[in-house]
């Protein structure tokens, strides 16, 4: 058992949530119970994952997409609305984390994708160095590394070969990170790894021979939430579970 507030607290500090510029608030989005004893974590809290943590009896649901973006109108009306009731009428706790997630050096989305991938990052790239970068762990082509992210993630990536170099270096970020990928070349990357690909990436990949992985929103960033739910459940003794919803994106 945790009080709301000191596991806001914990979680401030453990992702470095002051220490960045994002689209949304991180942290408390929705002030539900004062005590937290059952956590669930799931990656967008839409209104699957809402009504399963419901039916979960948690105190605090744990997301990586949370409920407010930048550019919103701010009105709670149709589906925001439905969303924020449940949670309401069920005084649950709402904690949301994106770019504080996504970069922590263990528990992050990039870091726990690179443990799925067999990568490793020893350096790092991109606006508020949120991109990971490390030397491939096998000799290895565009080709081999797309077979290995289908198996390891169940689903294939879309891939953009580029020139057909060994691969030494891959960068990684995880979700909509497509528009990192000139960051990636000039950061010595041989591949990228990202999750949704643009129409520009394909061009960039062809005329610079560097490979480009689109390997899934979702599927690339579904392993930090419950990495940190983890954390917490061995931290504060709080029983946890992750809720996938499936995700095509
Ligand atoms: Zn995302």
């Amino acid at each position: 058992m945790v009080q709301r507030v000191q596991l806001e607290a914990h979680l401030a500090t453990l992702l470095a949530v002051d220490r960045f510029k994002d689209y949304g608030p991180n942290g408390l989005q929705v002030e539900g119970r004062d005590e937290v004893q059952t956590l669930v974590s799931g990656v967008t809290a839409s209104r699957a994952l809402i009504d399963a943590a419901i039916e979960a009896r948690a105190d605090a649901l744990l997301v990586h997409h949370g409920l407010f973006w930048r550019g919103q109108d701010g009105r709670l009306v149709g589906w925001l609305r439905e969303r924020v009731a449940r949670l309401l009428a069920h005084g649950m706790n709402l904690f949301a984390y994106h770019l504080p997630l996504d970069a922590h050096a263990e528990l992050g989305n990039n870091a726990q994708l690179g443990l799925r991938l067999g990568l490793l990052a020893d350096a790092r790239f991109g606006e508020q160095d949120l991109g990971f970068i490390g030397a491939a762990d096998a000799a290895l082509d565009a080709a081999a590394l797309a077979e290995r992210v289908g198996q390891r993630l169940q689903r294939a990536p879309v891939l953009l070969a580029g020139d057909g170099r060994p691969l030494r270096r891959i960068a990684w970020c995880t979700g909509g990170a497509q528009g990192y990928f000139e960051a990636a070349i000039a950061a010595g990357a041989d591949a990228f790894i990202t999750g949704e690909i643009s129409e520009p990436q394909a061009h960039i990949a062809r005329e610079t021979g560097v490979a480009f992985l689109a390997c899934g929103h979702h599927a690339t960033e579904r392993y930090g939430a419950p990495a940190v739910g983890e954390h917490l459940a061995q931290q504060f003794g709080l029983e946890h579970r992750f809720i996938e919803i499936g995700n095509p994106a």
